[in-house]
């Protein structure tokens, strides 16, 4: 008998339906299987919400100690949510990461503490991954983007301007938390391969403020686990298969996902699947993730799954880690405590699975249902 405060109450106006919740989800990279307290639990409401933010679908999911509580803990959630988008998005002209990239050759300039923050992750990242990850991926970003809507390939000479120009240690950050400069004309930051990550984290830090101790954020692919649902050893997440996803998705709800589910507690987990954004040129499809080394898209990675102490590391590592390639996927995990991988790669036209040991231990003991 499945306890009630598990369903999804739909008299309330911005919740939905929990298929129609999984779908989003599911059609953006993870399935979410949060699962029922079994035991006695304590008395707690679980409260849900989707919305769609930054481009993607955000489903926060909380227990909170009545369903008002828990109603004013996403309200506040997403009002942080608007605000981290108006400073850190690449399509808002007014945000400060867009006022900083028209900035660029000049000098410092004034922003606010959330694009300071993330851009102090973001170099952080760039030096932990030996540059596999830059903040300042800009200007080979613009260009493979309109590689792809033009149908032909940039040219040497284009790829060797662009990458000119890609360098995070140029960067500069203010140690005040208030300036920031990019040195060089033309240069341009995105914050597309670990910013969903960053709000991940900034909205379990209000859901943390606000007395919640059991919740699952999720951004499309970037999760956070904080706590456990009641009664339960932590959050039940389904990671999506490549080898399934990579056919034509007739129905997300086919549950394409790998079939032990893992189960996590106060940790990130983000995926990066070549199945979710991708170019095509001449029917050769190319990653949305760049090189920095060599200005080409990523080649023969299908997915990389990262699971790290936070979202903006896993964020960042999903993408980096799909940069330097599966056997220094692994390698990255052994030699980093708390990250953990698991890549799908292309071996013999086949998707191979690699996985770090720590992986497998973090697999729920039962199958998906
Ligand atoms: P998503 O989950 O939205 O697919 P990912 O975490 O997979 O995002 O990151 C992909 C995005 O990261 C790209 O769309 C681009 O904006 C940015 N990006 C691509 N290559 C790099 C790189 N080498 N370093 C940093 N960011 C990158
Ligand atoms: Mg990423």
């Amino acid at each position: 008998m499945p306890n009630a405060k598990c369903q999804i109450r739909s008299r309330h106006k911005r919740e939905v339906g929990s298929r129609a919740l999984e779908a989003a989800v599911l059609a953006l990279g993870v399935l979410l299987a949060p699962g029922c307290p079994r035991a006695e639990a304590p008395a707690l409401v679980r409260v849900q919400d989707l919305r769609k933010v930054m481009g993607t679908y955000m489903a926060i999911t909380v227990y909170a100690r009545d369903e008002a509580a828990g109603h004013r803990a996403i309200a506040a959630a997403f009002a942080r949510v608007e605000e981290l988008e108006a400073a850190l998005s690449n399509y808002r002209p007014e945000s400060d990461v867009s006022k900083l990239n028209r900035a660029a050759g000049g000098p410092p300039m004034a922003i606010g503490r959330d694009l300071w923050l993330c851009l102090r992750r973001s170099i952080e990242g760039g030096a932990m991954t030996d540059g596999a990850f830059d903040v300042t991926i800009g200007p080979l970003i613009i260009l493979w983007k309109a590689a792809w809507k033009g149908g032909h390939l940039p040219t040497g000479a284009e790829i060797a301007a662009a990458r000119a120009l890609v360098d995070y240690r140029a960067v500069r950050l203010d140690p005040d938390g208030q300036h920031a400069q990019l040195p060089r004309p033309g240069m341009r930051l995105d914050l597309g391969g670990n910013g969903k990550g960053f709000v991940v984290d900034q909205v379990v830090a209000v859901l943390r403020s606000l007395g919640i101790e059991a919740a699952l954020v999720a951004a499309a692919g970037d999760i956070y686990a904080l706590g456990a649902p009641p009664g339960r050893p932590g959050w039940t997440i389904g990671v999506r298969d490549p080898n399934r996803a990579r056919g034509p998705l007739v129905d997300p709800l086919d549950m394409p996902i790998l079939a032990r589910p893992i189960v996590l507690r106060d940790r990130a987990i983000s995926t990066s699947g070549d199945y979710e954004q991708y170019g095509v040129i001449e029917g050769r499809r190319y990653s949305h993730i760049i090189d920095p080394r060599t200005g080409q898209p990523v080649a023969h990675m299908a997915s990389v799954t990262v699971v790290a102490p936070d979202a903006t590391t896993s964020d960042t590592l999903d993408t980096a880690l799909t940069v330097l390639g599966p056997q220094a996927a692994i390698e990255f995990a052994a030699k980093h405590p708390g990250i953990e991988v698991m890549v799908f790669h292309e071996k013999d036209g086949k998707l191979e699975v690699l996985r770090s040991p720590g992986f497998d231990k973090l697999e729920a003991k039962e199958a998906n249902p």
